[in-house]
């Protein structure tokens, strides 16, 4: 009794696209094409909104702390 042939085995993708793809900025991971230059929604969602951080504040105004801030109270 002859064991049954094997498959061969799946042929594995070639590591010079990798390299050609990039790596996302944020944790390193392979780039998506449809995300460039991140590897997910999420990793670009996540710069997008350090940008509308940086430039949440009006040019002329100082950020104040939050002790500072006016209040409803009054
Ligand atoms: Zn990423």
């Amino acid at each position: 009794m002859a064991p049954p042939p094997t498959p061969a085995p799946p042929s594995q993708p070639s590591t010079d696209t990798a390299s050609a793809a990039g790596r996302c900025p944020l944790c390193d991971k392979p780039t998506d094409a449809g995300y460039r230059p991140f590897c997910s929604k999420r990793c670009a969602d996540v710069d997008l909104h350090r940008w509308l951080g940086e430039g949440y504040v009006l040019p002329g105004t100082t950020p104040a702390d939050p002790d500072h801030w006016p209040t409803d109270d009054g």
